[in-house]
């Protein structure tokens, strides 16, 4: 499998609980490299812009409402199929779902405030790495 590349975002649920170190250790642990990493905020017109896709989803406004909400820290996670990997240890997006032992499953509150955010593919990685970062701020 590929050396990929992928957009990881701590949700505003997981800074404001001081978890941030907690979910960095089970990416490491899972072979995922961080090799970018800041802590921001994103306004709101930053996150309607980020998601999208979703601006016809009833949870649309709600959803960015909350990415603005407080900081977040997003990151470039690197690594062989990070893009799957890193969505496998996030775990599903309701995390009465998630399977046991994921970030979602251990750490989320709510299907809004779910701890993280992954990119969902090749493309959609790429473009949401160039959203938060320059190529020079991602060290491998
Ligand atoms: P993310 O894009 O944040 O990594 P995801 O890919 O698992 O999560 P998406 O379908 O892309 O899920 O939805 C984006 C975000 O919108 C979810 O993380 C969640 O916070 C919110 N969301 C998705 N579906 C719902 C829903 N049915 N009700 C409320 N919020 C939702
Ligand atoms: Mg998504």
């Amino acid at each position: 499998m590929a050396c990929e590349r992928t957009l990881s975002i701590l949700k505003p649920d997981a800074t404001a609980r001081n978890i941030t170190g907690k979910i960095n250790a089970k990416f490491e642990e899972a072979g995922l490299r961080i090799v970018a990493q800041r802590r921001t905020r994103v306004t709101r017109e930053e996150a309607e812009q980020f998601y999208a896709i979703h601006k016809e989803r009833p949870f649309f406004a709600d959803l960015c409402s909350f990415m603005s909400s407080g900081p977040v820290v997003a990151q470039v996670l690197e690594g062989e199929g990070a893009i799957k990997k890193h969505r496998d240890i996030m775990g599903a997006t309701n995390p009465k779902e998630a399977a046991p032992g994921t970030i979602r499953a251990e750490f989320s509150l709510s299907i809004d405030e779910n701890t993280v955010h992954g990119s969902d593919s090749a493309e959609t990685a790429a473009e949401e790495i160039r959203f938060f970062f320059r190529e020079t701020e991602i060290v491998g």
